[in-house]
């Protein structure tokens, strides 16, 4: 195993292996702006590198082949050995992306491990075989591995994203590509240096952290059969038309702009310190944050004054102290892009009612913005911000409500509050989105992951997220 933090080399096909070509990159303590380590990226060439090795362990059908229970018991003994490690990790995770240390000790490490041990005990005990027969005809219908996966990742989840995709796509007996991004490049490696003591077979993963052109080099590689992506939704667009091209398979979990709709009989003081953790998610920096507050305008006043004086007594600062609810942006640019937004929001009319600067000192934080006076047409309330800023949206009435909340090209996630659970239960049937909680429940483990509309494609996270690794075969073996 190298040093966490120097990551000089790329992992290719099992192997620490020099970039060719590939830059250099420093890696900042978002809320210091201090060095923490470094990384090189990779380059095209490496990405061929890293599909060719993928390819051949694929084709070679070793992994492919190897009976699910054993490539189970090597998803377990990487789970455990991260396990081992989950102090560092998450110290490592709240230094690179500056979300809040208990969030990483409760979230980004312990929801990975689980995965991995979910996945493993799927595909052992899945049924891949199923035997169908029409009375004189008989098919064995059988699911069998994708092929070969890129896997792309964005900064916010640095080690919970690349496991929702590289957990499922190894149990179900594929070799894997994972493209980390420049932001946030050093945590993923925690996977490399897992499966390699676990005993994964060399070939089967490869961890390349790369900007876009390398990015857009592997998913345009013909030696990709699957391409697995977690971003934003311009991104995914053209990564679909790309993966068009060849019939590529394609999953997509995309940007969100969700709406949490507050019914007449919501009781403000459950409803505020249950919504402002789904709304401030990794510092605002979620795609299923719930950003657009949607009132019944008669108690809009009295949620705006709940929410600005819950939002006040927020603590903004270093996230490494237990204490802290809102740590800094990733970078300085996803900074700039926040206070960019809340210019924009003035300058559409809208009001800052808290927030709207940024803290002095260093690092790159913004204190959280509520917005009042805003129209669900705004850019504020149509475009993903993705960072502490909360827009209160009032409507007339539960059709105007549900009109609202669907008025956005995105359809991820949402929550409806009500007294009334069974009240909420038929908004949340209505709103057209991939998750919704009524109450700010949690969903259940190994329920779908995804989105409607422009949210994606595909789901991730229970047996949907191991489907999207299999193709189906229909063998047709007799007359009965
Ligand atoms: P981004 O789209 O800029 O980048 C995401 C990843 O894709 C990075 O690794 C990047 O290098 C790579 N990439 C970008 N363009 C590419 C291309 N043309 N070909 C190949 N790779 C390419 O997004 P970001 O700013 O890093 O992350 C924030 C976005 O991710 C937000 O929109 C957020 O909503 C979304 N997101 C979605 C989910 C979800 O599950 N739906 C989860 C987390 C984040």
């Amino acid at each position: 195993m190298t040093k966490a933090t120097e990551r000089p080399e790329l992992f290719i096909g099992g192997r620490w292996t020099p970039s060719v070509g590939g830059e250099r990159v420093e890696v900042r303590n978002p809320a210091t702006g201090e060095r923490i380590g470094s990384a090189s990226l990779g380059s095209a060439a490496d990405m061929d590198s890293a599909v060719a090795a993928a390819r051949a362990s694929f084709d070679d059908g070793g992994w492919a082949t190897t009976p699910p229970a054993r490539r189970a018991e090597v998803l377990r003994a990487a789970a455990d050995l991260l396990d081992k490690r989950a102090g560092e990790l998450a110290t490592g995770i709240t230094t690179e992306l500056g979300c809040p240390i208990w969030f990483s000790e409760r979230a980004h490490v312990p929801n990975p491990i689980r995965q991995l041990r979910y996945y493993a005990d799927l595909a052992e005990g899945f049924a891949y075989d199923e035997t169908r027969t029409d009375g004189s005809n008989t098919s064995i219908v059988t699911q069998e591995p994708v092929g070969v996966v890129a896997a792309i990742t964005p900064w916010n989840g640095p080690l919970s994203t690349p496991a929702l995709k590289v957990a499922p796509a190894l149990a179900a007996g594929c070799s894997v590509v994972l493209k980390p991004p420049p932001e946030t490049p050093l945590t993923a490696y925690a996977l490399a240096d897992a499966f390699a003591e676990a005993g994964l077979p060399d070939g089967v993963l490869s961890i390349v952290p790369a900007g876009r052109e390398a990015g857009q080099h592997l998913v345009e590689h013909p030696g990709v059969d699957k391409i697995a992506f977690t971003g934003s939704t311009a991104a995914g667009k053209k990564i679909m038309a790309t993966a068009a091209d060849r019939i590529a398979r394609v999953t997509l979990e995309l940007g969100g702009k969700s709406a949490a709709v507050l019914l007449d009989d919501a009781d403000l003081d459950a409803v505020v310190p249950a919504l402002l953790p789904m709304a401030l998610l990794v510092n605002g920096q979620a795609c299923i944050a719930q950003t657009r507050v949607l009132v019944p305008r008669h108690r809009e006043a009295e949620v705006l004054d709940a929410l600005a004086e819950a939002l006040r007594a927020q603590r903004v600062g270093d996230p490494m102290d237990p204490a802290t609810q809102i740590g800094p942006m990733v970078s300085e640019r996803q900074r700039d892009r926040v206070t960019g937004y809340i210019a924009t929001g003035r300058a559409e009319g809208a009001r800052v009612v808290i927030g709207g600067d940024t803290p002095d000192g260093a690092g790159w934080f913004v204190n959280p913005t509520l917005f009042a006076g805003v129209d669900n047409g705004m850019r504020i309330a149509q475009e993903e911000i993705f960072g502490p800023v909360l827009a209160v949206i009032p409507y007339e009435g539960d059709d105007e409500a549900v009109r609202v909340a669907n008025d956005s090209r995105y359809g991820l996630s949402g929550s409806v509050w009500s007294a009334d659970r069974d009240r909420a239960l038929g908004i949340a049937r209505r709103i057209r989105t991939g998750m919704v909680s009524v109450n700010g429940r949690p969903q259940a483990f190994g329920t779908p992951f995804g989105g409607f509309k422009q949210s994606g494609v595909g789901r991730e996270m229970g047996p949907e997220g191991f489907r999207a690794y299999l193709e189906t075969k229909s063998i047709a073996v007799g007359d009965k």
